[in-house]
């Protein structure tokens, strides 16, 4: 039964004011902000008010966690932590819970966006998750340990499998051909591998029905390797660690439409104003589900997005977003011609104190200079990142292994990272070796 565009409207700005409501009073952080902004909950009147609350930033949760940023009606049995990867230069963890979680799940992102065979009624959450032919594998790093405690407590009857994105895309390949999943989610990056090694060994391989990828940008170059290799649907899709899934594709694929009952878009320009159709601006979030800890007006996924001028082919009147500027990651060559998965070397630079950003680059085959900017905080003074120091020493030794010592590695500590031509985001690693 689906909403009218009135109903729906009237929905998102209930759950808006009920969530401003609850982060006033039980979120520290919020609480802090909105009144140094003297804003108050009851402002909110429309959803267009949204604009009095101040943004907040990645730093912002970085400084006031863990007792800042987690409401204080939240028990220790209905909440997790999730933490986004060193991926993208400063980790930050927050607190999600169930509901949350269970609603992430259940949008069925496959059967509403690319028409795949009805598998649920949104009616019974948890029957749907607890339906035995969902057979879904998620090929992601790091986070294998988080959603396998999250299954037993949570679904534990759920057909889903979790393999970890660093192992070799033989192994992947392996998992796929033994699973035999309906779905694959993966990062595109991971694709990537697992479609040249299928091109460069000649083995077959298991078809999903739909391929989702998230995490990082899929390019026309990648979708044109997948074509080639896979006959499965591809569906890109929108998401981050901190909010869950944010837009994704139709099968139109003319852009990414917005999930609007979940989340609320802002595309900001530098003065905070919203931008036109068509002009690129920075992602702002609000998440109107998780009330553990509250993502109102966040701005620190880091991305940059813009609207569609036209509405999609498809007929759907969610919001359009025409392009996404995420993160940007390849794979790292050894000269004895092994890939190295990427998230393999950012993990590796995941708990250096006060790194704000940094940038992989593979120069040439056996040459790779890491390029990294210190956090402009006080007690990051006396941190330093040369190659003679401590943390110098335990990067470069870190590298040699999951290089092989087949590359010298070079550190250089810099004011700031140059953007990638054309685009407001930097690569975190960038393999120039041909
Ligand atoms: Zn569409």
């Amino acid at each position: 039964m689906a909403m009218t565009p009135h109903e729906l409207e009237q929905f998102r700005l209930e759950r808006l004011q009920d969530l401003v409501a609850h982060a006033y009073a039980n979120v520290e952080l919020y609480h802090r902000k909105w009144r140094q902004a003297g804003v108050r909950p009851e402002e909110i009147r429309t959803l267009g008010d949204i604009h009095k609350l101040p943004v907040v930033t990645k730093d912002d949760f970085r400084h006031s966690f863990p007792d800042g940023v987690l409401s204080r009606r939240c028990r220790p049995s209905q909440r997790y932590l999730v933490g986004t990867s060193g991926s993208t230069g400063s980790p930050v963890t927050v607190f999600v819970d169930f509901d949350k979680v269970l609603l992430d799940f259940a949008v069925n992102l496959p059967q509403i966006m690319a028409g795949c065979r009805p598998i649920t009624v949104l009616s019974g959450l948890r029957d749907f998750l607890l339906r035995r032919d969902i057979r879904q594998l998620f090929i992601v790093v790091d986070q294998s340990r988080a959603y396998e405690s999250l299954q037993g407590r949570v679904f534990p009857q759920m057909r889903h499998t979790v393999v970890d994105s660093l192992l070799p895309a033989a192994e992947h390949i392996a998992a796929l051909n033994r699973k035999r999943p309906v779905f694959l989610m993966t990062y595109p990056s991971v694709l990537r591998n697992i479609c040249l090694a299928l091109r460069a060994g000649g083995a077959t391989v298991h078809q999903p029905e739909l391929i989702m990828v998230i995490g990082e940008v899929l390019d026309e170059p990648l979708r044109a390797l997948v074509r080639r290799t896979f006959r499965s649907q591809v569906m890109d899709v929108y998401g981050s660690t901190e909010a869950g899934f944010i837009a994704a594709e139709c099968p139109e694929h003319c852009g990414l439409h917005v999930l609007t009952w979940k989340v609320l878009v802002e595309l900001l320009d530098d003065d905070g104003k919203e931008v036109a159709p068509g002009h690129t601006g920075r992602v702002v979030i609000t998440d109107l589900f998780n009330r553990a800890t509250p993502i109102i007006r966040y701005s620190g996924l880091g991305d940059y997005a813009c609207r569609a001028v036209e509405p999609c082919r498809c007929g759907r009147t969610l919001p359009l977003l025409a392009r996404i500027e995420g993160r940007s990651v390849d794979s790292i060559v050894r000269p004895d011609g092994q890939l190295v998965h990427p998230y393999h070397l950012t993990l590796a630079l995941e708990d250096v104190p006060h790194l704000a950003k940094f940038q992989i680059r593979q120069e040439r085959r056996d040459h790779i200079r890491v390029l990294l900017v210190k956090d402009l905080v006080p007690e990051a003074a006396n941190v330093s990142f040369a190659p003679d120091g401590e943390v110098g020493q335990v990067i470069l030794e870190r590298f040699g292994r999951i290089l092989d010592n087949q590359i010298t590695v070079e550190l250089h500590t810099v004011v700031d990272i140059p953007s990638r031509p054309g685009s407001h985001k930097h690569a975190t690693v960038l393999s120039l070796a041909t």
